[in-house]
């Protein structure tokens, strides 16, 4: 049958292809597994098998596919420049139109929840009376393993929605993504972000009708509800000049998006926060604060191939960056591929974890959710695991 919708691979990206094998050896499921079909160049085959209708997108293509993190790692080696992630989108919506049936429970869950405030708050009150009464403890092993690495909501302090701050009279005003997740069970971090944003003196707002930037619903296939996620969007940052995540995940899916013109850039905070350092907007600090192991989200590594700014913002707070993997591979936490593809996420997880014990440093550094909850559930309370800019904040909290 082919292709059925407009969001297909083109063959212009499946034929960017050549073939060569460069991104082997950096693909967490190959290297889990050996097998060609679980690389990218097996994948992008495939791919081009059923664009000329020698395979059908059945379950055997969709296995293929769903075996893929989306980590992104095959696109910085890659010499012919294939445009790998928006492949792999494109393909999930294809599976999504011809394998009907397979993911209700996800079609709800990243086509409407996530966007949905209300339920957002539920979720989270839902998650704080689980915590406090300790029925985490009792979930099936795949969904314990996800509570185990989240943050204890307790104590969280207030939204980040609504918030306006900065000279009214300046001519660049930022606009903070809050997310869905994020502004839920990761406060802390939006709050940094306020912080230091307003600290270096940028006028600053969070609308209140932005919505989820749309980021796991494209990863799950769900093009119509990312766009219509994006849509949202576009009006509530009207007259935003620049627009700010602090999630990974959601940093590198704003990129992606077609900005109206008045939007002229989208950036990761690690990203401004290091610009603000390097401007003197934010203080460089005296005095050692000791190892801290850093942790590269594979969207900020691999999708906006962000790597400098997060080790520059934790070294001007004093500490010692210990490097853990040379080729950032990923950590197996890949949106809900910790629940859907649980035994190679856990494979991944324990080597993660593993690098981090190597290191001896009793502090991390990672600038995306999901990442901070796969470390956090393998590494048991071993280590303090934060944000950079969290880091960085509690650094010129403690030197002032
Ligand atoms: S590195 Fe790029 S061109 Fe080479 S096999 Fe992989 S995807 Fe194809
Ligand atoms: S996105 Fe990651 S898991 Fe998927 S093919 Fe590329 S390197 Fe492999």
């Amino acid at each position: 049958m082919g292709w059925v919708t407009e969001h297909h691979p083109t063959t212009e990206e499946l034929n960017a292809c050549v073939q060569c094998g460069l991104c082997l050896p950096v693909c967490p499921t190959f290297r889990l597994t050996g097998r060609e079909t679980a690389s990218p160049r097996g994948r992008l085959h495939a791919m081009s098998a059923v664009a000329e209708g020698v395979v059908e997108v059945d379950e055997t293509f969709t296995s293929i596919i769903d075996f893929c993190l989306g980590c992104r790692a095959c696109e910085p080696v890659c010499p012919g420049l294939v445009p790998y992630g928006r492949a792999l989108e494109g393909t999930r919506a294809e599976i999504a139109a011809q394998v009907p049936g397979r993911q209700s429970q996800r079609s709800w869950s990243v086509g409407k929840a996530l966007g949905s405030r209300v339920t957002m708050r539920a979720a989270g009150l839902g998650l704080l009376v689980a915590q406090a009464l300790g029925l985490t403890a009792l979930a099936p092993l795949r969904y314990r393993r996800v509570a185990r690495g989240l943050r204890r909501l307790r104590g969280r302090g207030r939204p980040s929605l609504g918030r306006e701050f900065g000279p009214p009279d300046s001519d660049r005003i930022v606009g903070l993504l809050a997310g869905c997740i994020q502004d839920e069970w990761f406060r802390p971090v939006n709050r940094a972000a306020l912080e230091l944003l307003e600290m270096a003196g940028h006028r600053v707002v969070v609308p209140t009708n932005q919505t989820c930037c749309g980021a796991l619903a494209a990863h799950d296939g769900k093009a119509e509800a990312a766009k219509a996620y994006a849509t949202s969007n576009f009006d509530a940052f009207g007259g935003c000049d620049v627009v700010v995540a602090t999630a990974a995940g959601c940093s590198a899916h704003l990129a992606g998006y077609e900005w109206p013109g008045f939007v002229s850039a989208t950036m990761d905070i690690t990203v401004t926060v290091a610009r603000d350092i390097e401007a003197g907007l934010l203080p460089t600090l005296d005095g050692s604060r000791g190892k801290i192991a850093i942790q590269d989200p594979c969207h900020l590594r691999h999708a906006q191939r962000v790597i400098a700014e997060p080790r520059l913002i934790l070294e001007a707070a004093g500490y010692e960056v210990v490097e853990i993997d040379d080729v950032g591979l990923c950590c197996g936490a890949a949106g809900l591929y910790t629940v859907l593809q649980p035994e190679a996420s856990e494979q991944l997880g324990i080597r993660k974890a593993d690098q981090v014990r190597s290191s001896g440093a009793k502090m991390v550094a990672s600038a995306n959710p999901g990442c901070e909850m796969q470390l956090r559930s393998y590494l048991r309370g071993e280590v303090d695991i934060r944000h950079p800019i969290e880091w960085y904040l509690k650094a010129v909290m403690e030197g002032r």
